[in-house]
């Protein structure tokens, strides 16, 4: 799923919570650790003009390979558990604003497909990925911002 989706998820997930800024920063921290160093990079070297948008796919040979490996650690289930462990030992408290981390590797499974950015969250006990459906497809983005505005007024008006 995309970047704002997943924060705006989050927001919606974690709305009465006193934690709910550390929450999106963990909904999208995957994505940020990742993609924030060669987003910015892209911009400045101007690289995104040999990119075609139409056809992700032909983005990735462009991407450095760090790029995939940060994907496939913060996008691991093992991982996440490891760090989650790792924070209730040192903090001895429950750190339930991490669990928009699992939340984002979950959501992100099934809308990935093998070819772009595949999920590899049992990594890196094993490679392997579900074949889900792409996050970009048109029907998807309209439906979930539809779902987003949706629940984001139920929670403005406190019905949820
Ligand atoms: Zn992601």
């Amino acid at each position: 799923m995309d970047f704002i989706a997943h924060a705006l998820w989050m927001y919606i997930i974690f709305y009465n919570k006193p934690y709910l800024l550390l929450a999106i920063f963990f909904g999208i921290f995957p994505d940020l650790v990742t993609f924030t160093m060669n987003f910015f990079n892209t911009l400045a070297t101007r690289k995104y003009r040999r990119f075609n948008f139409k056809d992700p796919e032909t983005i990735l040979p462009h991407l450095p390979k760090y790029i995939f490996m940060l994907y496939k650690i913060t996008h691991s289930l093992v991982i996440f558990l490891i760090a989650f462990a790792v924070v209730n030992l040192v903090t001895r408290q429950t750190p339930f604003y991490m669990l928009a981390w699992l939340l984002h590797i979950v959501i992100d499974i099934p809308t990935h497909t093998k070819k772009f950015f595949p999920v590899h969250f049992l990594y890196p006990i094993s490679n392997y990925a579900v074949d889900g459906f792409a996050w970009a497809n048109k029907k998807f983005l309209v439906m979930n911002y539809i779902f987003i505005l949706i629940f984001l007024l139920l929670r403005i008006l406190s019905i949820i």
